[in-house]
């Protein structure tokens, strides 16, 4: 698999480090109830499509990037120039 860092550009997966999903936590003041924690810590990825990802690229620019990736084929999208 190919990875498109927007650093370097593509290169072999082995390069990069997978860090997870990136997700969108509710609120740190206390007003978020259990379920939209639960949602958010576990929920990413159930629906399918695209879904943005950080990865780390320890063989190349060293930087954590961002990117898309489709949950179905694993292809990524474009990454932004
Ligand atoms: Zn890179």
């Amino acid at each position: 698999m190919l990875i498109p860092c927007p650093n370097c550009g593509p290169r072999a997966e082995e390069e990069f480090a997978f860090g997870g999903p990136v997700r969108e936590l509710p609120p740190l003041d206390g007003t978020a109830d259990a379920k939209a924690w639960h949602r958010a810590l576990h929920g990413a990825g159930r629906a399918g499509g695209a879904l943005p990802e950080v990865w780390y690229h320890h063989a190349g620019c060293e930087c954590w990037v961002t990117l898309r990736r489709d949950l179905a084929s694993h292809a990524f999208e474009k990454a932004p120039t």
